[in-house]
């Protein structure tokens, strides 16, 4: 078995924004020199996730706003009384914090309208995002 990992630096905008890293993670993959396998898109935080889906900015903006609605800021959380992010780490709950995708001749196994997005909830803030390629 050969693994090769790489973090991804991440600097988001907005409290609650989604970044495609699907290019990101192709360059890792090149890189790795691996070809078929499987790989780990991985968030190391409680605020954050990782989603796979079609980048299409209305849709980008749909997921967002929905997420909104289900897990609104302030809701009572008693999180709230010690960090006041309580909405952060239930919406990066619901999404889950990795994705693995399988790699078959050195190409991700993605469908054509599918890309890879790191999901912040909490921003904005520097974060990261782990590749491991495991063939
Ligand atoms: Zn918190």
């Amino acid at each position: 078995m050969t693994i090769f990992s790489q973090e991804v630096r991440i600097k988001t905008k907005d409290h609650i924004e989604l970044v495609n890293i699907t290019s990101k993670v192709n360059e890792i993959v090149k890189k790795s020199g691996i070809s078929d396998g499987s790989v780990l898109i991985y968030s190391p935080h409680t605020t954050s996730a990782i989603i796979i889906n079609e980048p299409e900015y209305r849709l980008e903006d749909d997921i967002v706003t929905t997420l909104k609605k289900l897990v609104p800021k302030g809701a009572g959380y008693k999180h709230d009384r010690i960090d006041n992010n309580a909405h952060s780490h239930i919406q990066a709950s619901l999404i889950g914090a990795s994705e693995t995708i399988p790699l078959i001749k050195g190409n991700l196994y993605l469908g054509s309208w599918q890309a890879i997005f790191f999901a912040e909830f909490d921003g904005p803030r520097t974060r990261t995002v782990l590749v491991q390629i495991l063939s």
